[in-house]
C-alpha cells in the first residue's frame, strides 16, 4: 500500500556512501563518549534498528590539546581509539545504516583540563567555562599542524569504518567557527579579514578530508549559520549566507543550524516544532549538495512538508531520535500513534552538561540499552501469570502499567482523579509546558489499546480497598505533595509564619487557590517550577518577586539550557530578583530575607508568599501496606517515582518502567547494572 511518506523513507545520495532514507540522527552528546563505548554503540545501534538511515558521533576530539574535559565527549587522538569508535560504527553498520563523526578541534571551547595542553585560536581568548586561563594566538605552524591532526583524525575514522566524515564549524564551539567570527578573528594574514580569509581555514579542512578520505567517505559541514546575535555575529541574512554561497559544492552535505546550543536546542517551553526553519531555508537556494536541518521535528507530516517544501534533504533530528529511537520504523508501518513524541525538556541535555550517561523523560531506556539491557520497543515476557495492582495513574504509575502490560501481565491502573496523568496534567497547564503532558497521553493511548491493562479513574484507594482486591502483588505510585512548611535544602526548621493563610505551595496554584497582590516567591528548588509559576501569577495581575538561595534564578535550569531565556522572561516581566537569599520570616504583610554573603536582614513588604522548599511523598498508603508482607496478606510491594522520593518527571517514568522490568525478581539487586570498566 502507498504510504503517503514515502518521499521519506527514499534513498539519497552523499557523495560516495548512499543514505537507506532521509532520516539523519545528526550528532549528539550524550554523557557516556569514550569513557562508556560498549554504552554509546549500542545506544547508536537500536537507533539504526529503529531506522534512522543516518547515525552520527556526538562531538569527537581529534587531539589533545583540544581536550574537553570535564565533558565526556567522543576521542580519536590517536590509532589506539579506533577500536572504541569501530565499534559504534559496527553497531550502526549491523541495521543497514550510514555511521557519520563529527570531528572536532574546540579551540577556546576546550578547557584541556585533562590534558594540560595549552588550547589556541585565531587569537588568544579566555577558555569558556570561566576556567580562568586562555587559549594562544595561532601561529602559521600551529595551523600548518592543525590541518595534518584533522587530516590524519579523518583517515582513522575511515579506518574505524565511518561513512560520513564531518568539519564541524557550529555551535560557536568549534575552530574553524571562531576563526569564521570577526569577534574573535583579529588576524591581518590570509586568515583574517575578509569573508574569504576567515573561511580559508574550514575550506582548507573540508578539502584536506576530501583529498584524505573522499574516494570512500562523504565529507559533512556543520555549520551555525545563525547565531540570533543579529549584525554581532553570523547571521542568515548577513555572512551565514555569504558562507554557505562560498562553499557551496565543496562538501558532500551541508548540516546546517542555529548556534548556540542553548538556541539550537531551545526547548518547547520556548521555541516550537520547525523553529529553524526560517534561519535555514535559504542553504539549498544556493547549493545542489544535500542538506540537513532540524528543529525538534516530531510530527510525520511536519517532516514530510519540509522535505517537500524543498527546505532540507534530510530530516535532522537528535531529541526526536532519543525520546523515540523507532520513529522511522512507526511512520513507516503507519503507526504514528505509536511515536513517543519528545517533550522538549532537555532532561537528555542535562546528563551531558552534569557528565553523566544520557536519559530521557519519554524514553526511559535511553543510556541504558547497554548496561540493564533495555531496548525501547522490545521487553521480556512475563514468567508467571500474576495479577498486579498500581496504585496512582502519574508518570510513574502509568508507566509501571504499560511496562508490565507489555509484559503480559495483567494490570489494573487505579487513580484518585478523573483524569490519569498526575502531576504531568497539572504541571502541563502551566504556561509553556502543554507538551509536557505527551508523557501521559503517549501512555495511555498505548495502555488503551491493551486488554490485559484495566485503568479504574476517580478511584481513591484506602489500605482497606486495595487489600480487599484480594491482588497479592501491588505497586505504589501515589506521587508527592510540596511541602507547606518550608523545610528544604536552606531551611531545616519550619519557617516562622509558614502556617499564615497568605503562605501558599505550587499545588494551593495548581489546585485553583490563587494568591494575590505582590507575591513573594521563595524558589528553593531552582528548576522549572518557580519562573513558570512567576509567569503565571504574572498573568493574572499579580506583582511577582522570587527570592533564591542560589546565585541565579532557576539555577539549575542552566543544565537544560533554559536560565537565559528564564532569566530574560523574568526581566521582562518586570519580576523583581533576589539571589543569594534566605526565607527566614514570614508575616501578613512583610517578610525577611537573610543575605547568605552579608548575613544581613532585609525585610519587604509583601501580600502572599508561594514556597517553593522540598517535597514530601504521599508514601502513607505504601507504609501502611508494610505489615500485609509479613501477614502473607500480599507477595509483594513496592513504592516507586514521587511516592518513594520527590525527583523530576524523568526519574518517575525511569522507575515505572524499572519496577516493570524487575517483577518477579529477574534482575540482580546487589548489582542491576553492567559497569565499563578499564582492562588492566
Ligand atoms: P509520580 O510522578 O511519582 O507518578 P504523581 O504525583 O504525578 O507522581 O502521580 C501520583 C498519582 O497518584 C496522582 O495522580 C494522584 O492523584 C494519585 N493518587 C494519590 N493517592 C492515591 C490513592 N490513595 N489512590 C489512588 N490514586 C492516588
Ligand atoms: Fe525530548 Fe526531554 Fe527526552 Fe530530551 S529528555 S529527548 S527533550 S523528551
Amino acid at each position: 500500500m502507498e504510504n503517503k511518506f514515502d518521499i521519506l523513507f527514499q534513498p539519497l545520495k552523499i557523495g560516495p556512501v548512499t543514505a537507506p532514507n532521509r532520516f539523519y540522527q545528526v550528532p549528539h552528546c550524550n554523557g557516556m563518549g569514550y569513557r562508556m563505548p560498549r554504552a554509546l554503540a549500542k545506544m547508536r545501534g537500536i537507533k539504526a534498528e529503529g531506522g534512522w538511515g543516518v547515525v552520527c558521533t556526538e562531538e569527537v576530539e581529534i587531539h589533545h590539546s583540544s581536550d574537553l574535559s570535564s565533558s565526556i565527549e567522543g576521542r580519536l587522538w590517536s590509532y589506539k581509539d579506533i577500536p572504541a569508535l569501530a565499534l559504534m560504527a559496527y553497531s550502526v553498520h549491523e541495521h543497514g545504516a550510514l555511521a557519520g563523526i563529527q570531528l572536532v578541534y574546540s579551540g577556546h571551547n576546550a578547557s584541556n583540563l585533562y590534558s594540560r595542553s595549552t588550547g589556541f585560536g585565531p587569537r588568544s581568548v579566555g577558555v569558556n567555562g570561566f576556567h580562568p586561563r586562555q587559549t594562544r594566538r595561532m601561529d602559521k605552524e600551529d595551523i600548518r599542524n592543525l590541518r595534518r591532526w584533522h587530516r590524519a583524525a579523518a583517515i582513522r575514522a575511515k579506518k574505524a569504518g565511518f561513512d560520513i566524515i564531518y568539519c564541524y564549524a557550529g555551535h560557536n564551539l568549534a575552530l574553524p567557527m571562531h576563526f569564521l567570527l570577526k569577534r574573535y578573528n583579529d588576524r591581518m594574514d590570509e586568515y583574517g579579514g575578509s569573508l574569504e580569509n576567515r573561511a580559508r581555514l574550514l575550506r582548507e579542512l573540508i578539502e584536506d578530508t576530501k583529498d584524505a578520505v573522499g574516494d570512500t567517505c562523504a565529507v559533512a559541514v556543520r555549520l551555525a549559520v545563525d547565531e540570533l546575535l543579529e549584525d554581532e555575529g553570523i547571521s542568515s541574512s548577513g555572512e551565514g549566507h555569504d558562507i554557505i554561497a562560498h562553499l557551496a559544492e565543496l562538501p558532500d552535505i551541508w548540516d546546517v543550524n542555529i548556534s548556540g546550543w542553548e538556541n539550537d536546542s531551545a526547548t518547547a517551553r520556548f521555541k516550537k516544532e520547525g523553529y529553524q526553519e526560517k534561519y535555514i531555508n535559504f542553504v539549498k537556494k544556493l547549493t545542489t549538495k544535500p542538506v540537513v536541518g532540524v528543529g525538534r521535528y516530531t510530527t510525520p507530516d511536519a517532516m514530510l512538508s519540509v522535505v517537500e517544501r524543498g527546505i532540507v534533504d534530510f530530516v535532522g533530528a537528535a531529541r526526536p531520535s532519543i525520546a523515540d529511537p523507532f520513529l522511522p520504523q512507526k511512520i513507516k508501518e503507519d503507526r504514528i500513534e505509536d511515536i513517543r513524541e519528545c517533550i522538549g525538556c532537555n532532561i537528555c541535555v542535562s546528563a551531558d552538561n552534569l557528565s553523566v550517561p544520557i536519559r530521557c523523560t519519554q524514553n526511559p531506556t535511553m543510556g541504558e540499552e547497554w548496561r540493564r539491557g533495555w531496548h525501547p520497543e522490545r521487553i521480556h515476557i512475563k514468567k508467571q501469570d500474576k495479577e498486579i495492582l498500581v496504585v496512582g495513574g502519574g508518570p510513574a504509575g502509568l508507566e509501571a502499567a504499560r511496562v508490565l502490560g507489555v509484559r503480559g501481565y495483567d494490570v489494573l491502573l487505579l487513580e484518585k482523579e478523573r483524569e490519569f496523568g498526575g502531576r504531568v496534567i497539572c504541571e502541563s497547564a502551566l504556561p509553556g509546558l502543554i507538551e509536557w503532558r505527551r508523557v501521559a497521553d503517549w501512555r495511555l493511548t498505548q495502555i488503551e489499546k491493551m486488554k490485559n491493562v484495566s485503568l479504574y479513574p476517580s478511584s481513591p484507594m484506602s489500605v482497606d480497598d486495595i487489600l480487599e482486591t484480594g491482588i497479592k502483588d501491588v505497586i505504589i505510585a501515589t506521587g508527592a505533595s510540596w511541602r507547606k512548611d518550608g523545610l528544604g535544602r536552606h531551611q531545616y526548621y519550619p519557617i516562622s509564619g509558614y502556617s499564615l493563610p497568605n503562605v501558599f505551595t505550587p499545588d494551593d496554584l495548581m489546585g485553583g487557590k490563587m494568591p494575590t497582590g505582590h507575591v513573594l516567591i521563595y524558589d528553593d528548588d531552582h528548576y522549572y517550577m518557580g519562573s513558570v509559576l512567576a509567569e503565571l501569577l504574572h498573568q493574572q495581575g499579580c506583582e511577582v518577586s522570587i527570592a533564591t538561595p542560589a546565585p541565579q534564578v532557576a539555577y539549575w535550569s542552566q543544565y537544560t539550557l533554559e536560565q537565559g531565556r528564564i532569566h530574560q522572561k523574568m526581566l521582562k516581566a518586570d519580576i523583581k530578583i533576589f539571589t543569594q537569599k534566605i526565607l527566614t520570616d514570614i508575616q501578613p504583610k512583610q517578610a525577611s530575607l537573610l543575605c547568605s554573603v552579608s548575613g544581613q536582614k532585609t525585610p519587604i513588604d509583601i501580600d502572599s508568599v508561594l514556597l517553593l522548599t522540598d517535597s514530601l511523598s504521599n508514601d502513607a498508603l505504601y507504609q501502611a501496606l508494610k505489615p500485609s508482607l509479613k501477614s502473607r496478606k500480599l507477595n509483594s510491594l513496592k513504592v516507586i517515582g514521587d511516592a518513594e522520593a520527590p525527583g523530576i518527571i524523568a526519574d518517575a517514568v525511569f522507575s515505572g518502567y524499572k519496577v516493570a522490568y524487575a517483577m518477579d525478581g529477574e534482575v540482580d539487586r546487589n548489582m542491576p547494572f553492567k559497569v565499563e570498566r578499564v582492562r588492566i
